[in-house]
């Protein structure tokens, strides 16, 4: 069979892809992939260029194989290709985990560090001593009574954590909240209200039917006139999988959390790691627990007057004491009142096609490249369409697609993802080339597609994660674009990027009404990025509290006093919160980034990259924000180098020192140097 997901000579030919051809490349490429890892394995005098070099090109093989199925399995997705896809999954799991804890390939890493490290590059240098620590930390190198134990540890917990989000899913499709009388509903909009509608008369019942998802959750809680309908919905909303609230007891996660922590803790002290917070800072910029802790307790000893201020004005506006399900509510309320800014009135202001090509100046004015539209590309769909991006001398640089709006039987949200990583090895080279997929409002027949500022700002953040992948200098794909980047920086770039969709020029030079090509007017402008401020003493303390809950509760786990959760939570809450939280609230019973999907002890990454993010994009500000040297200090230090060098020293050549958390809390109005003033009264403006 001629296979077009083993052809790696050109572009992915999307259309000529058949569900079909999945497991039989997969398999193929798998074995083959196997037969020669296996022969690398032994060799005895293993080097840079003969087991290195050729991993790194099985790598970029099987990458480049997959990367379509994952992608149109997301953008295009039907029930053969996802048959096709979930048959791979098992497969590709078990070849990542041998290649991961090979003992064989370990030795070779660190015979070549050894005998070779001296003659070798720093990026060459770095590979080996990446690989080498993820080695370890898959517990390659432990003796076997351990790797045994670390290895139960590992399984134990990825069942653990499939089931916590179980529970957290079960929980929250058990509770609905029936409505009889349409008064109930007031301040929702629509839509949401014909859903629950349609929803009771599928049920045979009568009136309205609400669910308890996100949208639906975060729609009530900032909409709905009725307190009532607030604290109930908060109350199932913030006891999922608890012990408390309107379903306590069922798929209550208490135990499971424990036990999640305790299975973490005990890996990392197998790993001689001295807690679970210590063993996941072993791959990230921030590099000590103190490290990670004074930074939280610096933002929030920053923070804290701001968002007390924010919470006496938002009590003085709404005329009485507020509970944790009003905030959000009359924080909405103040904020119309206050700026008038509808992000739906905003959208014929934003074209995509002015937007993108605001986007596009940003960048090549900024990092001295040429992008431009190629027609003719192997595609998807019809509406993607294909860039080329060109360095100053004419030279290629890499490609992306952009898969632009929301269709059926396409993922949601947007994100940038990997078609084909850079590499320069001896058997052959290849550009990168990124998908960046969106899912914004197709146009109209007579309109173009019209963006949200929202919408504006999510595009600049992909676009963001494309330039780290697209720029990269790297040759080896194990270390090259977003690969091998620590978790705690990955966003450097997307956030940083960010900044310009604020900027008052790139506003200027994004937006035209879709009609008379005026730009955005110079006062709804500063009332936009007015919003970007608000509350955000408030957002600050809160993201500050899950941080630190769950950084605390990594680190101070003892196995003789179990996890202490809800303790470590009160404490927190004391030094942090700023909102009063009812005594019943259970958070962490859902709280699934941490205890279910990736942000173990990883949940301040957020914060972290925002400060990277504002203090790199500080330096442009003090320079002039399209400075083309400070834009190639960039570059060079930091965007093309991948993760081929520590965060931290590529972030302290770039600045001249280390990362400041003040340009963060001047980007969104709080001062440090001085507490806010305010009114007695509390009725008036935070100075
Ligand atoms: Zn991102």
């Amino acid at each position: 069979m001629d296979n077009p997901l083993l052809a790696q000579d050109s572009l992915p030919q999307f259309m000529q892809i058949r569900p079909e051809h999945v497991e039989p490349a997969v398999r193929e490429l798998l074995s083959e992939n196997r037969a020669r890892i296996g022969a690398l394995a032994t060799l005895t005098a293993p080097t840079f260029a003969t087991v290195v070099e050729p991993l790194e090109e099985l790598h970029h093989r099987m990458a480049r194989t997959w990367s379509p199925v994952s992608h149109l399995n997301a953008v295009l997705n039907s029930e053969a290709l996802r048959a096709g896809y979930n048959a791979c999954l098992p497969l590709l799991s078990a070849y990542q985990t041998d290649l991961a804890q090979s003992e064989p390939l370990y030795r070779a890493y660190r015979t070549i560090a050894e005998q070779e490290g001296a003659a070798l590059g720093a990026v060459q240098r770095q590979l080996i001593e990446h690989a080498v620590r993820d080695f370890r930390l898959a517990g390659v190198g432990l003796p076997r009574e351990r790797k045994e134990r670390f290895k139960t540890a590992m399984l134990e917990l990825a069942q653990l954590q499939a089931k916590f989000e179980e529970n957290v899913l079960d929980a929250t499709n058990a509770w609905s909240w029936p409505v009889h009388d349409l008064h109930e509903l007031r301040g929702l909009n629509e839509m949401l209200i014909e859903q629950a509608r349609r929803r009771a008369a599928e049920q045979q019942a009568d009136g309205w039917i609400l669910r308890l998802d996100q949208p639906t959750y975060v729609a009530v809680v900032t909409d709905a006139e009725s307190e009532r309908l607030r604290r109930a919905f908060y109350e199932a909303w913030t006891t999922r999988a608890s012990d408390r609230g309107p379903s306590s007891g069922r798929w209550d996660n208490t135990a499971v959390m424990e036990e999640i922590l305790k299975r973490r803790h005990e890996a990392a002290r197998l790993l001689d790691f001295p807690n679970y917070a210590q063993y996941a800072l072993a791959t990230r910029m921030a590099h000590s627990v103190d490290e990670v802790l004074d930074f939280l307790h610096e933002l929030a000893a920053a923070a804290r007057s701001a968002a007390q201020a924010e919470f006496a004005e938002l009590e003085a506006f709404a005329g009485r004491e507020l509970a944790a399900w009003d905030v959000g509510y009359y924080a909405e309320r103040l904020q119309r009142e206050r700026f008038h800014v509808s992000q739906e009135e905003l959208r014929p202001y934003f074209p995509l096609p002015r937007v993108l090509g605001g986007l596009f100046e940003v960048a090549e004015r900024l990092f001295r490249v040429r992008i431009r539209e190629r027609a003719g590309a192997p595609v998807w769909h019809p509406d993607v369409r294909f860039f080329e991006i060109t360095a100053a001398s004419g030279e290629p640089v890499g490609s992306f697609y952009l898969d632009a709006y929301a269709r059926p039987n396409k993922r949601s949200g947007a994100w940038m993802d990997e078609c084909i990583g850079r590499k320069r090895l001896a058997v052959g080279a290849a550009l990168p080339v990124a998908y960046l997929v969106c899912n914004f409002l197709p146009p109209g027949e007579e309109r173009p597609a019209l963006l949200t500022h929202d919408d504006v700002v999510t595009l600049f953040h992909e676009f963001g994660h494309g330039l780290h992948h697209l720029l990269t200098s790297v040759d080896y794909p194990s270390i090259a674009g977003i690969n091998g980047v620590a978790w705690d920086a990955v966003e450097l770039p997307s956030q940083f990027l960010e900044n310009y969709a604020w900027h008052p020029q790139v506003l200027q030079r994004i937006s035209g009404h879709f009609e008379s090509g005026a730009a955005l007017p110079a006062d709804q402008q500063q009332r936009l990025i007015a919003t970007r401020s608000f509350h955000a003493g408030l957002a600050m303390m809160r993201q500050l509290e899950f941080a630190l809950f769950d950084f605390r509760i990594h680190t101070e786990y003892a196995p003789e006093r179990g996890g202490r959760i809800l303790e470590i939570l009160r404490e927190v809450r004391d030094e942090v919160a700023v909102v009063p939280v009812p005594e019943w609230n259970r958070f962490p019973n859902s709280f699934g980034h941490i205890f279910a999907g990736g942000y173990a002890a990883g949940y301040y990454s957020y914060k972290w990259a925002e400060v990277l993010a504002a203090d790199a994009f500080a330096a442009f500000e003090e320079s002039g924000v399209f400075d083309r040297a400070t834009a190639q200090r960039f570059l060079d230090a930091i965007l093309s180098r991948g993760g081929s060098r520590d965060a931290l020293e590529a972030f302290i050549e770039f600045r001249g020192r280390r990362p400041d958390v003040r340009a963060l809390l001047k980007q969104h109005g709080i001062e440090r140097t001085a507490p806010k003033q305010y009114d007695a009264d509390g009725a008036g403006e935070p100075a």
